[in-house]
């Protein structure tokens, strides 16, 4: 069994040890000051004896911390040091702090809120993730409102305020632990190590936790989701939620110079911008309309056989838009074409004999072109405007 210094002093950042053994890049310690993955909790990370740390499991209590020198930035010295490693010789740990505490509040604050849920609502936590960046748990029903999730976090940062200290007993076995109001059933027989936080929660669990709860600093509930039947709550404790609050109040911070708006009237000043931009978008589809009547008018008027019609500077979609207004008004083929971005759109109302795919695939697409379509609509686009005119006089002719 591995001594669990992360236990006795989950403070201890880093401490000397003794190896019991090392296979491979496998070293297990008398002791250790490194957290194994538990419960949906990610292991610690750090060196020992400066070789990285990154991976920590327990095996039968036993703890097993898996080495990898090339992660090292001297990786040679790295190596150097592995080398040397053997049972018996006594090597220094140190923990990565930043990612330690960042667990430690974290998890704390999943502690909270879960026995938060149970007490209020009498809801269980089913299940708890802590990633790098997501932290989420489980409640098990689908209707968890907005505003139980409001009390839930108010309670929870009252919880911060009040400062109160979290305790952490080991109890021998399943008799004495189940003496006490655990939220959840015990899945162990023996050393039970029960974390309580006093009126709040009082759970089985072996990892880490800041000692006093007002060392998670501030808990703040993110978004839902469903799942598989339950609401997957993600959340933010600690220094992660200063982090989210800082983007957020830099994004807001750029919106309201944007909209010249506050907090409190940002949202009102986007919708009358979003109802300007929707007038502006009604008037010019208007205008666009209009502007194609006129060119398929003035077209039609000029028209042999075929209407053609070559726009100094259009898009594609205005074509479209001005070949709709003329199939509307003729059964005669249309192939209109704009010179500024060389594309040609082939139409008719179907009543032509002119199979618009089959040409552009026989006389464009060999000649420049790249584009295609079916017997009343296709359209092509060139790489050249003399080759696209050339194209336009053979639709031409073919009719
Ligand atoms: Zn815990």
């Amino acid at each position: 069994m591995t001594v669990k210094l992360f236990q006795t002093d989950m403070y201890m950042k880093e401490a000397d040890s003794t190896v019991v053994s090392l296979e491979g890049n496998r070293l297990v310690l008398e002791g250790t000051v490194f957290a194994p993955a538990a419960g949906g909790q990610p292991c610690d990370r750090g060196t020992v004896n400066g070789i990285p740390v990154v991976d920590v499991q327990e095996e039968n209590g036993v703890i097993v911390h898996t080495l990898d020198p090339s992660a090292a930035e001297d990786s040679e010295a790295a190596d150097a040091a592995l080398s040397k490693m053997s049972a018996g010789a006594v090597v220094h740990m140190v923990i990565d702090w930043n990612r330690r505490f960042d667990h430690m509040q974290n998890h704390l604050g999943e502690h909270i809120l879960s026995g938060l849920f149970k007490k209020v609502y009498d809801l269980d936590n089913k299940g708890f993730h802590l990633g790098e960046e997501h932290a989420t748990f489980d409640i098990d029903s689908k209707e968890i409102t907005q505003e139980m999730l409001d009390k839930i976090e108010d309670l929870a940062n009252q919880v911060i305020y009040d400062a109160l200290p979290v305790t952490v007993e080991v109890l021998e076995n399943f008799e004495a632990a189940s003496a006490l109001p655990l939220r959840k059933e015990l899945k162990v027989e023996e050393d039970i190590t029960v974390v309580t936080v006093p009126g709040v929660d009082c759970v089985a669990c072996c990892c880490p936790h800041p000692a006093n709860t007002s060392q998670i600093g501030v808990i703040k509930l993110i978004r839902t989701e469903k799942y598989k039947g339950m609401t997957r709550i993600h959340f933010k404790c600690g220094r992660r939620a200063l982090m989210d609050y800082r983007q957020k109040h830099n994004v807001t911070t750029v919106l309201n110079e944007k909209y010249s708006a506050d907090e409190f009237s940002l949202l009102d000043k986007i919708k009358i911008a979003d109802d300007k931009n929707e007038s502006i978008r009604k008037n010019l589809n208007r205008m666009k309309n209009t502007f194609a009547e006129i060119h398929a008018e003035k077209m039609l008027a000029e028209a042999d056989r075929v209407v053609v019609g070559e726009m100094e500077n259009a898009k594609i979609d205005d074509l479209k838009r001005i070949a709709k207004k003329l199939v509307e008004m003729t059964d005669l083929p249309v192939a209109i074409s704009s010179a500024s971005d060389l594309c040609v759109f082939l139409t008719h109302s179907g009543k032509s004999k002119l199979k618009c795919g089959k040409i552009v695939k026989e006389f464009a697409t060999g000649a420049g072109g790249k584009g295609g379509g079916g017997d009343t609509q296709a359209q092509v686009i060139f790489n050249n405007l003399d080759l696209m005119r050339n194209f336009i006089m053979i639709v031409k002719a073919s009719v």
